[in-house]
């Protein structure tokens, strides 16, 4: 699959004599944009390879995660089950545009407590859900195992040998480590975590075979799936100069980051950026909904 990468042209951009392009993966696929398209990848051929009729997964309610499985397992013709955090969604989940949307992909829901989540890899929570759900093939949170980045390994083509930069979000790290495995020697991969905290490194060390990446942990808006005004008035600029919109989770984050970095003159002149849209566009609805609660301004659709 070859997807195109697009040339960003803004004032900022020429001022500073960077090249800055985004390879468009969030138009992979409508419900599977991105990144999680590609950790899916070689998961579902295991998954039917080992002659499993389910998949199970985790994520909160507005993981992109838990809606590329529900479609993902809907296209392959198999079962879903979603262990998602937070009980008090059990009654409201139909509130939540993600949850939504993954039922209606024939997910089934199993809402469990932040305490029991936090339990989630614990070899005796893993033993009740196979009591419980039988013998599945289990997907850690936001899908990353070797198998995904793998598969994320793939997002770079022999064309993006020119960029000295390949900048991606992070979450759970497996989309950065996959860049990081194909990146070239003259190349730098920059992650940006959408979360706070420090874990991704020792995650990230356990998948990636070089040393040539940082992440840059500025840019976490307060933690995940924050947002404040400027971010969104950043992401509303972005989409009407350049048509490309960005999800207020990841991408929004990451972009802002990047033009913070170049305002700053972190990068050279003819520096060459590739910034990845790892996609996440469906959290925009659940998104826009917290915000109209909150009487904030709403991102642009
Ligand atoms: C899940 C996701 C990420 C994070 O990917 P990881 O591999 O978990 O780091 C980044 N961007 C978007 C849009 C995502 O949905």
């Amino acid at each position: 699959m070859n997807i195109p990468n697009e040339h960003i042209d803004m004032p900022l951009l020429t001022e500073k004599g960077i090249q800055l392009y985004i390879k468009r993966e969030d138009t992979i696929h409508p419900f599977i944009s991105g990144n999680k398209y590609r950790k899916l990848k070689y998961n579902l051929l295991e998954a039917k390879k080992q002659g499993k009729n389910t998949l199970l997964t985790f994520g909160g309610a507005f993981s992109n995660h838990i809606a590329a499985t529900a479609y993902a397992g809907k296209e392959q013709g198999l079962k879903t089950i979603g262990v998602i955090r937070g009980e008090e969604l059990a009654f409201k989940w139909q509130d939540n545009p993600t949850l939504q949307l993954a039922h209606r992909h024939g997910m089934e829901f199993y809402f469990v407590s932040r305490s029991d989540y936090r339990l989630k890899s614990e070899p005796a929570f893993l033993q009740q859900i196979r009591e419980r759900f039988g013998d599945v093939y289990l997907l850690p949170e936001g899908g990353t195992n070797a198998l995904a980045v793998k598969g994320c390994t793939e997002i770079l083509t022999d064309a993006d040998a020119k960029f000295d930069y390949i900048c991606s979000a992070a979450g759970t790290g497996g989309t950065v480590a996959g860049l990081i495995n194909a990146s070239l020697p003259h190349q730098t991969v920059l992650g940006f975590p959408a979360l706070k905290g420090d874990f991704l490194i020792e995650e990230i060390r356990t998948f990636v075979q070089n040393k040539r990446w940082q992440l840059v942990t500025d840019y976490h808006f307060g933690g995940y799936a924050k947002v404040d005004q400027q971010l969104v008035a950043f992401i509303n600029l972005f989409k009407s100069k350049t048509g490309i919109p960005l999800d207020p989770i990841y991408t929004g984050k990451m972009l802002f980051g990047i033009f913070d970095l170049i305002k700053r003159d972190v990068f050279q002149p003819g520096t060459q950026i590739l910034a990845i849209h790892t996609g996440g566009l469906q959290g925009i609805e659940g998104m826009n909904h917290i915000l109209k609660k909150k009487n904030l301004p709403l991102l642009d659709v």
